[in-house]
């Protein structure tokens, strides 16, 4: 089948390339023209692992192409993936305005009957807005031209995308036609060989099962992290509660790790999202409301637990950091908790000396160039003469360090471990002090 994939970031890009590697001749249209150009001479605008050899498969095979020219995007097929942001705005809720602009791109160079199909994670009621915004357009155009608009929102996980889109738990499709419903079955028909996949339902409930599949997972994490904090002033050990309840069938051992807090571009403004559409209808989403904020508290426990070690004290300070991206896999670095950690020490005077395998460039774009970061190429060499050591991100590469030349390179021997990587009776009897997040012990 022909396809068209607007927005080229994290989700489309990924989408656009398993769809082609299906066997699909899909087009990708950006607006932004060095990623189009960048993607046209081989180079991969993110991070992601498996991705680069499919799209190179794909691109050199003729399957897949990259243009910042709308209407050819719109020519080549019947069925348009909108994959494009729908970032917080200042209150919270998703702007809607670069899914709308596609919309409406759609709508002035269509002339043949369209599926428009809304991958961005939006809020319910916007299929009826993008299907209202295309209809307003072909009236001013004075066309009548058959048109769907379907909602059909995506799981994927970042440092996994590739294969979440070649083998997903579930394809959402909200839709009541049945022809859409048929065409999008012919579509994702590869992911459907083992076992049927599709759950077809209407558009409202897509639209909210996407939020709330991020809210429940936010949820999750933060229980825990709530638990965790019980946990430190108790002297319980979160590690030891996690086993023992993930043991219960009812709750699973997924997803249920305390830590310093869940960032990256999806969990934070899905959930504040959610806030705002039940504030927006009168309902006071009590829960939503606290599992942002116990988050919100979350990301700050490394810097205030670095901040007693101390005494109060960073100015002058190195403190060496393992991992920045939100999470391993992945180079994105939205909502990172090493971000609001680093910028609380550069505040007080400190100095930041980091290590991640994929999120450097990206950490350098974001923050420039400062005297008090300092990126370094590897984690040993983060270490040296600094007064701390934190992990921000479990990357497999932190697992198991060696705690003895940790020590050795260390000014202060202590380790501030925000992913409860580490046993704390192994790590103290190397001779360094260990913080963890609710392991019983605080500062
Ligand atoms: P992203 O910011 O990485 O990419 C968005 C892309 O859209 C950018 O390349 C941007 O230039 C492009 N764009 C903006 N306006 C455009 C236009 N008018 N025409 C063409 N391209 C345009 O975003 P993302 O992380 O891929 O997320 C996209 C959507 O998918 C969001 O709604 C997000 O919530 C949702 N989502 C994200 C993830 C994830 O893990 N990143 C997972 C599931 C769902």
């Amino acid at each position: 089948m022909k396809v068209t994939v607007f927005g080229v970031g994290y989700v489309g890009l990924v989408q656009a390339a398993v769809l082609a590697d299906f066997g699909h001749d899909v087009v990708c249209v950006d607006v932004d023209s060095d990623k189009i150009n960048d993607l046209k001479n081989g180079i991969i605008p993110i991070y992601e692992p498996g991705l680069t050899s499919i799209v190179e498969r794909n691109y050199g095979e003729g399957r897949l192409g990259f243009t910042t020219d709308a209407v050819e995007g719109v020519r080549h097929a019947e069925i348009q993936f909108i994959a494009v942001g729908t970032p917080p705005d200042e209150d919270g809720a998703a702007d809607l305005k670069y899914v709308l602009a596609v919309a409406s791109t759609i709508a002035t160079h269509m002339t043949s009957k369209k599926i428009i199909v809304d991958k961005s994670t939006v809020p319910v009621g916007t299929a009826d807005k993008v299907l209202s915004q295309v209809s307003e357009v072909l009236a001013t155009r004075g066309e009548a031209i058959e048109h769907y608009v379907v909602s059909n929102p995506e799981f994927l996980k970042e440092g996994a995308a590739v294969n979440d889109c070649m083998r997903p738990d579930r394809i959402i499709i909200g839709t009541a036609s049945e022809y859409v419903k048929a065409q999008m079955r012919e579509l994702y028909a590869p992911c459907n060989r083992n076992h049927d996949r599709m759950i077809f339902m209407d558009v409202r409930s897509a639209e909210l099962t996407k939020y709330a599949a991020n809210c429940m997972l936010a949820t999750k994490i933060s229980f825990m992290n709530e638990i965790s904090r019980l946990a430190e002033y108790l002297g319980a050990d979160i590690e030891n509660v996690r086993r023992g309840i993930g043991s219960d069938e009812r709750i699973g051992y997924h997803f249920i790790y305390a830590g310093c807090g869940y960032g990256g571009s999806c969990f934070p403004k899905d959930v504040q999202a959610l806030v705002h559409t039940a504030n927006s209808i009168n309902y006071d989403a009590q829960l939503l409301k606290s599992v942002e904020a116990v988050n919100y508290r979350q990301k700050e426990v490394l810097f205030d637990r670095i901040s007693r070690y101390f005494a109060g004290d960073l100015s002058g300070k190195t403190i060496a950091l393992w991992g920045l991206s939100f999470k391993p896999k992945t180079d994105d670095m939205r909502e990172a908790t090493s971000r609001v950690l680093m910028e609380s020490l550069w505040e007080q005077g400190a100095k930041v000396r980091a290590y991640d395998p994929e999120a450097m460039e990206e950490t350098q774009r974001i923050y420039g160039c400062r005297e008090d970061l300092e990126l370094v190429g590897t984690k040993e060499s983060a270490l040296q003469g600094a007064d701390a050591l934190v992990i921000c991100t479990e990357w497999k590469a932190f697992w198991a360090p060696d705690f003895d030349q940790i020590k050795g390179a260390l000014r202060q021997p202590v380790i501030f471990d925000g992913r409860n990587l580490y046993d704390p009776q192994q790590v103290e009897r190397h001779g360094l002090a260990y913080y963890g997040i609710g392991r019983g012990r605080s500062v």
